[in-house]
Parts: C-alpha cells; structure tokens; sequence
C-alpha cells in the first residue's frame, strides 16, 4: 500500500466507519478505508434498519437530542447519498409503533416519555394511543396488545443498501475502501499515524477508529478507550406478504419488497454469533401475539449478529489528547446516527467544533465492564 496524500484513515467498514468516512471525504479530505474480511463481525450486515427515536436518551437527555438531531437529518442526507450514488437507501418514515401489552406497560411508557419530553423543555414528539386510537392507526394489530406509543420520527431503511451507498459515495468522492486489511499495528512517528495492515502500511494525521468490537483493542493504542461488548441479537425474515404494514414498529416491520424482518432478541452470549431454536421460537411467538396473520407464514432467513455496546449503552466519541490527532467512535444505533455521523461528527473530526451534546460522550464516564466484554 502506498500512503502519499492520505488526509485520513478510517479503520472498520462498518456503518460508523463508512458514514465517518464519506462525511470527511465530503470535506474534501482523501480517505483510506480499512476493514476485515466477510468473516468479520459486522453489526452493519446484521441489523434490524430502524431509523428509531422512541425512548432513546431516558436518563440521557443529550443522547435523545442527538438522536432526534440524527433522524430530522435523514431525509436531507438520504436525498443527497441518493443523488450522489443514484442508490436509493429506501428511507420511509412515516413515524413507528412501540407496542405496550397491558395497561401498566402503556402507562410506564406514558410516564418515561413524559419525562424526556421535560427534560428537553417539550420538544419530543410522541403520542400514547390506546387500544382503539392505535387500531385506527395499525389496523392489522391483534386483541392481545393493549395500546402502543408513536413518535413521527420514527422510520426504517434498507441497511444494506445505506453500506453501500456510503462505500459508493467515498469512492465517487476519490477515497478508497480497503477490504481484507486488518489492522495489525499503528505507530505515530512525527504526527502521523502509521497503520500497519495484514496487506502492508500506510499512514496519514488523522485515524479514525470506528471497528466496532475491535476498537476495544485499537483505542488503547492511541492512548483512549473503547471499553465495548458484544450483545446478540436474532432477526428472522418471512417470505413476502402483500403489503399490510405501513409504518414499522420496534420489533415487525415490512421492507419494500413484502418480506416482513422480525427482530430482535438482546442476548449476553460473548463472540457467540449463531442462531438458537429458543431464541427464534421466542421472536415468532411474540410476532405473532401482536400480528396474529403472521401465524402459518414461511420464515426464509435467520440470523445473528452482535452488537457493540458500552456498559450504558451510550455511544464513545473522543479524541485523544495523548495522541492528538487520532479519534475513536463508537455506539449501537449505527443506522439512526448515520446522519449525524456523516454530518456533524464527521465535521468535528474534520477540524471543526464538537458537536453539541456529545461531550459527555467520552469513556472516562464508565467504570463498570461492558457485557459480555472482559
Ligand atoms: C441485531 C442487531 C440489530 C440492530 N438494529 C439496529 C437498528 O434497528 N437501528 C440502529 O440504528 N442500529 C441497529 N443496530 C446497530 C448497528 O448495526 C450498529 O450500530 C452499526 O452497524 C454500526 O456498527 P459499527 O460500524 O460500529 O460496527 P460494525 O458494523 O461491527 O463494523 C465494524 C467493522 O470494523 C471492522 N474491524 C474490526 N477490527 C478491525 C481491524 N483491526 N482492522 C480493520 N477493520 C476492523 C470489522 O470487520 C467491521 O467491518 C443493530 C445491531 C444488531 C447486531
């Protein structure tokens, strides 16, 4: 591998790394893109695609703020992928259903949401529905749920198609995305980073380190942090129905082309990446409780895949002050924050000013081990 003229590297092809990277390349920087192989652990290529609001930051005020900021930017940052890769990442959202199944759930939610809405001095959009309000909205939904929550900003995309666009976009923007080169090494010699990859060596002043399950490794390489776990989660895929849910909810939602994704199970399993009958047995069983017309229809696919989560869930942004010039990222709503990821934190590590409200966002707040993690 050369080097001459790399502004940046960005290590994992993930969904951080690949929205990190095209934001920069979107600054004008020339970008090299590291990342494994298809054996990889890759939550990017194992996700449920929701574009999801409701709940996120209870207790964190400035990660709801993030999240909200994150998914009012989707439309514009899925508007222009499209236009700069002709890639449609099929962004609908329309607003999302989270289902309660007795009373006491549906006003548990009402409280929580309430809360959050104060904290953010009224500005969180939901609505509590009850049985006959989310009827009318959600008209498939079956007599064992009892009322659901609705957030207008809730949504849901292709995530596979959002990779690629994003690969697509550094490409078309001159920057290179580098497969089956993991990173073995990094030295700093003189201000820039030098990375040593099993392909060979390249080097640049800045280095982002977005590789997920491997940032816990990396991080303390550049004198910061990444104290992530794996978490499991199980997704099935039916066959394609005819279209009967127009807006998805936090755990059944039906993609553009009539298969309806199943999700998700949350699973302290370590690097255990495969599919168990109970699990599946479980996800189905509930989908069906809320969806009774899913009863007798074909499930196609399943699979696992581990989340990168911290110990409180709440995402890792932080530049090294003993290495300056290196940064880690890292969080597990890859696909919510991927407009916020490719905009305005991109635009920090860019040179410009951090974005507002992450700068709790630094792993000195966590002490307890991640799950799952050493
Ligand atoms: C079951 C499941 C459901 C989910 N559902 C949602 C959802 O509905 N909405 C949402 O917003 N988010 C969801 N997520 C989370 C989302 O998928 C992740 O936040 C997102 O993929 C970003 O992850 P990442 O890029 O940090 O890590 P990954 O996608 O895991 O990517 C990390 C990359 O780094 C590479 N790498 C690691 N070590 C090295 C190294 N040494 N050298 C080079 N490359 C390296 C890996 O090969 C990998 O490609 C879900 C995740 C899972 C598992």
């Amino acid at each position: 591998m050369g080097g001459k003229g790399t502004d940046a590297i960005v290590v994992g092809g993930g969904l951080l790394g690949a929205a990190i990277a095209w934001g920069l390349a979107r600054h004008g920087r020339s970008v090299r893109l590291l990342d494994e192989g298809d054996d990889a652990l890759r939550a990017a290529r194992g996700n449920f695609g929701l574009v999801w609001v409701q709940g996120k930051g209870a207790g964190c005020p400035p990660y709801a703020r993030w999240t909200l900021r994150s998914a009012a930017a989707w439309p514009a940052f899925a508007r222009t992928l499209a236009e700069e890769t002709g890639i449609d990442v099929e962004l609908r959202q329309p607003g999302g259903l989270k289902f309660a199944l007795d009373e006491r759930e549906w006003r548990e939610r009402a409280a929580t949401l309430e809360a959050l809405r104060f904290a953010l001095d009224g500005d969180y959009p939901f609505e509590m529905l009850d049985a006959a309000a989310m009827r009318t909205r959600c008209p498939p939904v079956g007599p064992a749920v009892a009322g659901a929550s609705y957030c207008p900003l809730d949504g849901h995309v292709n995530p596979l198609r959002l990779l690629r666009a994003l690969v697509t976009g550094l490409i078309g923007r001159g920057g290179t995305v580098e497969p089956e080169s993991r990173v073995t090494s990094i030295a700093v010699r003189g201000g820039v980073f030098e990375v040593g990859t099993v392909r060979g060596r390249c080097a640049a002043p800045v280095l982002v380190l977005a590789a997920g399950l491997g940032n816990r490794e990396l991080a303390r390489r550049v004198g910061l942090r990444a104290p992530v776990g794996p978490n499991r989660g199980q997704i099935l895929v039916t066959e394609r129905l005819a279209p009967f849910l127009d807006l998805p909810t936090e755990f059944v939602r039906q993609t553009g082309e009539g298969n309806v994704q199943i999700g998700d199970s949350m699973e302290d399993v370590g690097y255990d990446d495969r599919t168990t009958r109970d699990q599946m047995a479980r996800i189905a069983e509930r989908a069906v409780r809320v969806f009774p017309r899913l009863a007798g229809v074909d499930v196609v696919r399943a699979w696992g895949a581990l989340r990168v989560m911290t110990p409180d869930g709440l995402p890792i942004y932080e530049a090294s002050s003993e290495r300056p010039g290196a940064f880690v990222a890292t969080c597990h709503s890859g696909v919510t924050l991927a407009a916020a990821h490719a905009g305005e934190l991109a635009d920090w590590i860019a040179g410009g000013e951090r974005p507002a409200d992450t700068g709790a966002f630094v792993a000195a707040r966590l002490r307890a081990p991640a799950p799952g993690g050493a």
